[in-house]
C-alpha cells in the first residue's frame, strides 16, 4: 500500500495531518463481484483514500472517515457501509 500523508490549514498552529479515521463509525467495503473498476468513487472520495492496485480500486482506512460518498456515487451500488463492529 502505498504511503499517504494528508495536511490540513486548521487551527494557527500550522498544517498538520487529521485523523480522520478516527471518525468512522462504517466503512467502506468494496463488493468485486459488482465493481467494474471504472474509478468513479476515487473521483468523489473527499480524503482521497480510493487508488488502483494495478486495474483494481481499492480504498485505504487509514484516513477513510466513513463518509460514505464512494458507496453513494458508484453506479454499480458496488460499495457497501458496514458497521465498524462488523454487521451491516
Ligand atoms: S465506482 Fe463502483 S464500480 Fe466503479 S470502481 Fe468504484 S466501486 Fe467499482
Ligand atoms: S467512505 Fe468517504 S472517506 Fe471513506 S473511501 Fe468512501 S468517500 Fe472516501
Amino acid at each position: 500500500m502505498r504511503e499517504r500523508k494528508y495536511i490540513t490549514p486548521v487551527g494557527d498552529e500550522g498544517l498538520y495531518a487529521l485523523d480522520t479515521s478516527s471518525w468512522r463509525n462504517v466503512r467502506p467495503v468494496i463488493n468485486k463481484d459488482k465493481c467494474n473498476n471504472c474509478g468513479i468513487c476515487s473521483t468523489y472520495c473527499p480524503v482521497n483514500s480510493i487508488y488502483k492496485e494495478g486495474k483494481q480500486i481499492e480504498i485505504s482506512m487509514e484516513y477513510c472517515k466513513g463518509c460514505g460518498v464512494c458507496a453513494n456515487e458508484c453506479p454499480k451500488k458496488a460499495i457497501d457501509m458496514i458497521n465498524e463492529g462488523g454487521e451491516k
